[in-house]
């Protein structure tokens, strides 16, 4: 499998190949940065892509027949927008999985109450989703885990076990952190783009293209226009024949460490 670990002996191993070549019959001098700019790049792209598993064992999907698909919710809670879903995906009788910022938990702490009371469940999203998260120490990344995690127990008194990271970027320093709290990492297989398509039949129709049996969907409660978005959404996945999941049903591993 190609992973940081498996591509930091592969690459030395090409470098003395090269040198070899060099040596015995002499090749191009570009090779070299070649090599180096391929190895970048290799490495951009496992940070990027959550589903690609090179740093961290990432689940985004279930390989499944049934026609079941997950819903989940980023960057909240929201005090006007998240209540409002929960209002709408109790009229569907659907569960969702709301990965929160720490930060927007202090002074909502009511919502993520409503959130766990409704039945629902809540993930570790960090404390500050700060745009340079990815180049955080792994001693920075655990100290933001732990603020949001006191949050919610303090709210709920559950512990989570669930963590996505922020803008779905992985880093060697956060595969460290996640190890030492023993979280699962949660990925999506469909991103749906939702606050900044702002055409809701097209992004209506990416949706209901990509359902598919063990389908994971990100959406974002941080706009208002997710709440009848998603009221559309879960009437379609309805005539098509889907149910709601929730995550960790999907995934048959626990929200919570202490439950
Ligand atoms: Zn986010």
């Amino acid at each position: 499998m190609l992973n940081h670990r498996s591509v930091n002996l592969i690459f030395p191993l090409l470098f003395i190949l090269l040198l070899t070549l060099d040596f015995k019959i002499g090749i191009s001098n570009w090779f070299y940065p070649m090599l180096v700019v391929f190895k970048f790049a290799v490495m951009f792209w496992g940070s990027y892509f959550i589903n690609s598993n090179y740093h961290i064992k990432t689940r985004c999907d279930v390989k499944t027949d049934k026609k079941e698909i997950a819903i989940t919710f980023d960057d909240g809670p929201d005090k006007n927008v998240t209540p409002a879903l929960i209002e709408v995906l109790n009229k569907h009788n659907a569960k969702a999985a709301f990965f929160c910022i720490g930060r927007k938990i202090e002074g909502n702490e009511n919502v993520i109450k409503k959130i766990d009371s409704e039945g629902h469940i809540i993930g570790n999203h960090s404390f500050s989703h700060s745009n340079f998260f990815d180049f955080f120490t792994t001693g920075k990344m655990k100290r933001e885990f732990e603020q949001s995690d006191k949050l919610v127990f303090d709210a709920t008194g559950k512990q989570m076990n669930l963590y996505r990271p922020p803008y779905g970027i992985t880093t060697p320093a956060m595969k460290k952190a996640v190890k030492e709290k023993q979280y699962e990492t949660i990925g999506w297989s469909v991103r749906s783009m939702d606050s900044m398509q702002k055409n809701e039949q097209k992004l209506m129709n990416k949706l209901t293209k990509q359902l598919k049996p063990g389908a994971v969907f990100l959406f974002h409660d941080t706009w208002p226009g997710v709440v009848p978005l998603i009221d559309k959404f879960l009437t379609e996945a309805k005539v098509q024949g889907y149910s709601v999941v929730r995550l960790d049903e999907l995934f048959k591993i626990n929200a919570y460490k202490n439950v």
